[in-house]
């Protein structure tokens, strides 16, 4: 998956801007080319599990409507833990279309992944950073 390294870069500042609590949000752009991204308010404000703002769901739904693009992943920050889904990630996986990247602030060394989760196996997609 093609990503715009400045995507990454916003995720990485919204992530520690929230840290300790978990920050998540959606993935955004044209087929194969994550270009946007969107901060959406986590609704357990806790630092080991996420919940989107389902009106902030709705409203994001509508915008990628209306710019012509699509909702291609999902990110949240694991603010001490790896970048690895957890248990919790796996099962409340619920779209196998959906890339799901997570961003690690664990050790104080910034990684992101993705990953397509489907019935429970997940496979790591590459990330290709395109300027
Ligand atoms: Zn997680």
């Amino acid at each position: 998956m093609k990503i715009t390294k400045a995507v990454i870069e916003m995720i990485l500042i919204h992530a520690k801007k929230d840290a300790p609590i978990e920050t998540c949000g959606f993935l955004m752009g044209p087929e194969g080319f994550i270009t946007h991204s969107l901060e959406i308010t986590n609704m357990e404000q806790r630092p080991d599990h996420f919940t989107f703002d389902p009106k902030e769901q709705f409203a994001a739904y509508r915008t990628v409507k209306e710019l012509g693009i699509e909702i291609i992943g999902a990110y949240h920050s694991h603010p001490a833990t790896p970048a690895q889904p957890s248990e919790e990630d796996i099962r409340l996986a619920f779209d196998p279309k959906l890339l799901y990247m997570i961003v690690s602030l664990a050790d104080d060394v910034e990684s992101v992944k993705a990953f397509y989760i489907r019935n429970g196996n997940v496979e790591e997609e590459p990330l290709i950073v395109d300027v």
